[in-house]
């Protein structure tokens, strides 16, 4: 994905909306959905269902909640002048297809060329989480993260690279599992030298698979 982006606001948090439902309502809408699945809602195996999705998707959507910005805002500036490459690999990703809702497994590599100032590297990870935790496609969820670390830490450059398989593939549709689909987004110094692009690609080629994230 390298088309010129515009700043991607966050999407505000759920619970800012004035029309989001209440639990009661959110679990009511879980008993309209299992009949229509065929079940029958007030068998014992489902009467506790609905308060369980409702919660599992408190988990699943917590990025709405989340404020990717705040991650980035403290940096550590005594860096000796380090000034080369800091790539964060195979950061576990746990999204959900924004038109099936339902889930969007893999990892990303996230990459940037500081300037003057790093960032805790697990921070990386908590803007990943943040965008993730959300409906998404994985093409703007790759924009996003690039263009927030871009925005907020102002490095010479940021990378974004996603692999990742959609259930909405495997579990449904044209049923392929074993698919996955990569995006990547690069900013600064990563889109405009090769040499750097280069060394980008030779890092997250260089161990072959990672035993983590089989
Ligand atoms: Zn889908």
């Amino acid at each position: 994905m390298n088309q010129p982006t515009k700043k991607s606001k966050p999407v505000p948090a759920a619970n800012a909306s004035p029309a989001r439902p209440t639990r009661e309502e959110a679990e009511a809408a879980v008993r309209t959905l299992l009949r229509w699945a065929g079940d029958d809602p007030s068998r014992e195996g489902l009467i506790d269902t609905p308060a369980r999705v409702v919660r599992s998707y408190e988990e699943f959507f917590a990025g709405y909640a989340m404020d990717p910005d705040e991650y980035l805002r403290r940096t550590f500036e005594e860096v000796e002048g380090y000034d080369e490459m800091v790539l964060l690999r195979d950061i576990r990703v746990e999204s959900y297809c924004e038109h099936h809702m339902v889930p969007i497994i893999g990892r990303a590599h996230v990459a940037y060329m500081p300037h003057r100032r790093v960032v805790g590297i697990s921070k990386l990870a908590r803007v990943v989480e943040a965008y993730a935790k959300r409906l998404q496609i994985q093409e703007k969820m790759t924009v996003q993260i690039a263009n927030t670390i871009n925005q907020v830490l102002e490095p010479m450059g940021v990378a974004v690279v996603i692999e990742a398989s959609h259930q909405c593939m495997t579990t449904r549709g044209v049923h392929k599992p074993g698919v996955s689909m990569i995006t990547s987004h690069m900013l600064g110094v990563f889109r405009s030298n090769p040499t750097t692009r280069k060394e980008l690609m030779a890092l997250l080629g260089s161990s072959g698979g990672n035993p983590l994230h089989p």
